[in-house]
């Protein structure tokens, strides 16, 4: 599951979970981007930080693993760049999924060789608040979509927009992420600073 994690919350938490139990995965790797080529909009955390928060919300789960790969590897952070690392050490019989939200994967248009992404994984798109999944039908290719399983998961209304929103006017992110994240991100002020939100 590859994502800006800026910072990771439940939301983020729930969809691995679900893709974990109904795919029966081995293993959830949550993949920080490096310098993600699509977002550039807001100053995006230092991957260092963005990193440390995935390790502190996943550390409870066995299942849960947090992967520097995207931000040791310099240059853009490119998907296709990182699947294929996973695939050439998982192996060519191991199952590979990309979890990603259904906002996420109707980006994947706009990625670099989306067709060779789908060569190497296949696609979980799981449901979230306010996304229409009925686009994917309408907005994927054929071939992508025979790589895709729409998963629905329970609805988590919540986004690292939001929680970047209310970091920075002093609101309680509570119960909205890990309790060791939402400290974390009050220890660094992460998001309280001078043109850091949102
Ligand atoms: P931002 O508001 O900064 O865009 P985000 O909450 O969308 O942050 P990302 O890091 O952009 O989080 O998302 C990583 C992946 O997790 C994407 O595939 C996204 O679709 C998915 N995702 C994020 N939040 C949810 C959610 N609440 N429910 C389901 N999927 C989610
Ligand atoms: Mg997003």
């Amino acid at each position: 599951m590859g994502g800006t994690f800026d910072p990771i919350h439940l939301g983020h938490l729930v969809a691995a979970e679900e893709a974990r139990v109904r795919f029966d995965l081995a293993r959830v790797i949550f993949v920080p981007n490096g310098r993600p080529p699509h977002k550039k909009d807001y100053p995006v955390t230092p991957a260092e930080r963005r990193y440390e928060m995935v390790v502190l919300a996943t550390a409870s789960n066995p299942a849960f693993e947090a992967s520097r790969m995207e931000i040791d590897r310099p240059g853009p952070s490119y998907a296709v760049d990182t699947v294929r690392a996973l695939r050439a050490d998982a192996g060519p019989d191991a199952a590979l999924y990309f979890i990603t939200g259904a906002d996420a994967i109707l980006e994947i248009l706009t990625w670099r060789q989306p067709e060779k992404l789908a060569e190497e994984c296949e696609f979980i798109a799981v449901t979230r608040p306010g996304c229409d999944i009925n686009r994917l039908e309408h907005e994927l290719s054929e071939r992508l979509l025979a790589r895709t399983h729409v998963l629905r998961v329970p609805g988590v209304d919540i986004s690292s927009t939001e929680l970047r929103k209310r970091a920075g006017a002093g609101g309680s992110l509570r119960y909205l992420t890990q309790e060791s994240v939402a400290r974390y991100i009050e220890a660094h002020r992460l998001y309280s600073g001078e043109g850091r939100a949102p």
